[in-house]
């Protein structure tokens, strides 16, 4: 692989390891030239079905998009890079399991909504008030209410 800081053609790998459950290999390399280090990140490569928005347009599975609503409800929250990885490769892998050509762009906020309520219990907030944009003030306290109530609270949230 060239390196990205002077374009050599030759880097080494330092080091390479399975993250996101297994899904994918971690490697680290340096340039053999001017020394700089790198990761990359290689994941197999497999065809997605097609979006269909709400409108009833179709779009090809974005992933960086959907990681990137996962980080936004995500900013700030202690939660790791790599536990984000794994959801986005999990709901990935939910989505194709199903083995349909198109999926629904609501089943996959459905999807992120269940990711993001396992990772943090905010981030899940800050997503399902956006994504379902609830109807009034007392539905989304019924939704935070519901939450407390739930044994899987994270364990840097204040309870009570
Ligand atoms: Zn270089």
């Amino acid at each position: 692989m060239h390196c990205p800081f002077c374009g050599t053609h030759d880097t080494k790998v330092t080091d390479s390891r399975l993250v996101a459950e297994g899904d994918q290999v971690r490697r680290r390399r340096q340039c053999v030239a001017c020394g700089e280090r790198f990761t990359t990140y290689e994941t197999a490569e497999l065809v997605m079905p097609r979006v269909i928005k709400a409108d009833g347009s179709r779009e090809s599975f974005d992933e960086q998009k959907l990681r990137a609503g996962m980080l936004r409800a995500l900013e700030k929250r202690p939660v790791s890079a790599e536990a984000i990885e794994a959801a986005v490769q999990r709901i990935r892998q939910t989505l194709r399991a199903r083995g349909e050509r198109e999926i629904h762009a609501r089943d996959i906020g459905e999807q992120v909504m269940l990711a993001l309520k396992r990772l943090d219990q905010v981030a899940y907030i800050r997503f399902a008030s956006v994504y379902r944009s609830f109807q009034d003030i007392d539905e989304f306290r019924a939704e935070i209410d519901r939450l407390a109530q739930e044994p899987t609270f994270g364990p840097d949230e204040p309870r009570g």
